[in-house]
């Protein structure tokens, strides 16, 4: 895609637009060993562009996956808690999380830059399954897996059959291929049960494996290409 130097320099964060333009203008930027002093010099994601002798390549897309800790909100600011995107050094400022957890949920969250991804992991229609982790206050009732196994009436939305496995107890996992409001926790709700713990362990195709509580890692193009 062809862009002006400008705005490749300010998408990889080198700076504001206009501090950008400054650098370009006092002949700090070159392209194939020429400085480039026109702000509006026609580059697209191939350009190798050196700012001070410092290559400085295109990166279109970014994909990370983040082991969430409780405590930080699924957001990009907040003037009162800390939040996801300061967990990962995103490099584009357009890089936005794929739906969100709670606060105090922690687990598998997805950011990208990639609308297409984002709006299709989201979408009700294509039943992407999250796997959380539930750990209630009160005994898990017998009924329980018979509960969710049927779709669940709320006040603004009627919940897709889920799947329960009983791990002990006040211990679960339950598999839901929506992502409402709340939604674990209030089906648990449903069956007399207060949630006091939860994580996402799973996603589509995707796991934490031996991710630690606000690691992250970037996704291999597999791992992409499995998502879409
Ligand atoms: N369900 C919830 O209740 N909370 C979450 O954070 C995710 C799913």
């Amino acid at each position: 895609m062809e862009m002006r130097l400008d705005k490749f320099l300010a998408d990889m964060q080198i700076g504001t637009r206009s501090e950008v333009k400054k650098l370009i203008q006092k002949g700090h930027v070159s392209i194939n060993d020429q400085i480039v002093k026109k702000v509006d010099t026609k580059v697209d994601e191939e350009t190798i562009v050196y700012v001070d002798g410092l290559r400085v390549d295109y990166v279109s897309y970014e994909y990370y996956l983040l082991n969430k800790p409780a405590g930080f909100l699924s957001a990009t600011q907040d003037s009162h808690y800390p939040v996801v995107m300061e967990l990962v050094p995103c490099i584009r400022k357009d890089v936005g999380i794929v739906g969100r957890l709670d606060k105090d949920t922690e687990g598998l969250l997805l950011l990208t830059n990639d609308g297409e991804l984002n709006h299709r992991l989201l979408s009700s229609k294509n039943h992407v399954l999250k796997k959380y982790y539930v750990q209630v206050d009160t005994d898990i009732p017998d009924n329980a897996e018979d509960v969710f196994s049927k779709p669940i009436v709320f006040e603004e939305f009627t919940s897709l059959p889920a799947e329960f496995e009983y791990i002990d107890n006040r211990s679960a996992y339950l598999t839901i291929c929506e992502g409402k409001y709340h939604q674990v926790k209030r089906m648990f709700e449903k069956i007399g049960c207060t949630v006091t713990y939860l994580k996402r362990v799973q996603f589509g195709s995707l796991t934490l494996d031996g991710l630690e509580s606000g690691q992250y890692r970037t996704l291999t193009e597999e791992e992409i290409k499995d998502l879409y």
